[in-house]
């Protein structure tokens, strides 16, 4: 078309210009229809100029909105993977605090915590098998007294080995408190239970310590043993653990008392 356009503006400037042309009576106006058209196509070219230009800036301001839009989608990537892997260190920080706060410091068994968590666990299934026994080291202010903190320390723990030990997968055991363990049995059969006690007792009677200084300590422990009555709570099972045990101390230590 503007090909078509081309032909004829040729055709026209030449007859503008030719001589015999220039007293035609529609010499003038093909003149000022000339002139009309230039300046009609003057104007459009600037118009596609204008426009051409405005694509332009529009290109680039997409570009760089893009630009713009990749580098923060790469920088949420970073946050991301940073919130991730601070987020899993946590969990594991947490997990790790949580599992710290069921064991005890000294000995490394399960602590007092941990087992109101068990007991409520074995009342909450099977309540009429429950036998808990308080155990209490015999003069143990003695051996602190004769041998220093220390070896108190390394007599508590090496106790609490061996009660873990010789309980075995009968019960549970905890460090109640100083020098104090609680065992919780879930056990049909008591008499298993009372037996596991007495051998227990003979055990820790027939073992000698050895303290870090060389020297020697020999102990005994004293179990007050409860067991579940209809109508028996956690705290009513714990105080009559404690009451036996204050029986078996006064009977004269190194034995079980049930009630
Ligand atoms: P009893 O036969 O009547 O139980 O006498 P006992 O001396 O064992 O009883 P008492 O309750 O008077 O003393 C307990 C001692 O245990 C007192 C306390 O200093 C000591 N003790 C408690 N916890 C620890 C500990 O973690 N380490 C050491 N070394 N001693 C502890
Ligand atoms: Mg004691
Ligand atoms: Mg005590």
């Amino acid at each position: 078309m503007r090909k078509d356009i081309k032909a004829l503006e040729q055709q026209v400037e030449q007859a503008l210009a030719t001589p015999e042309y220039q007293d035609h009576p529609l010499h003038q106006v093909l003149a000022q229809l000339w002139e009309y058209n230039q300046d009609h196509w003057s104007r459009v070219e600037q118009l596609i100029r204008v426009s051409d230009s405005y694509q332009d800036m529009i290109l680039q301001r997409e570009k760089t909105l893009g630009e713009r839009f990749d580098k923060h989608l790469r920088q949420l990537e970073k946050i991301t993977r940073i919130s991730d892997r601070y987020q899993t260190s946590l969990r594991e920080a947490n997990l790790e605090l949580e599992q710290a706060s069921y064991v005890d410091a000294l000995t490394g068994l399960p602590n007092r915590r941990k087992m109101l968590r068990r007991l409520k666990m074995e009342f909450d299934t099977r309540p009429e098998i429950i036998s808990l026994a308080m155990i209490d080291v015999d003069f143990f202010k003695r051996i602190n007294d004769e041998h220093g903190h220390l070896v108190g320390d390394e007599v508590l723990i090496a106790i609490g080995q061996l009660i873990d030990r010789q309980v075995g997968e009968m019960g549970h055991i905890a460090r109640w408190g100083g020098e104090e363990f609680l065992v919780v049995f879930a056990q049909e059969d008591t008499s298993q239970v009372s037996k596991c006690l007495q051998q227990l007792i003979d055990a820790i009677a027939q073992e000698t310590f050895e303290g870090y200084d060389g020297r020697s300590v020999k102990t005994s422990i004293s179990i007050g043993l409860s067991r579940f009555k209809s109508g028996d709570t956690i705290d009513t099972l714990i105080t009559r653990a404690d009451d036996a045990l204050y029986r078996a101390k006064h009977a004269g230590r190194n034995q079980v008392i049930a009630i």
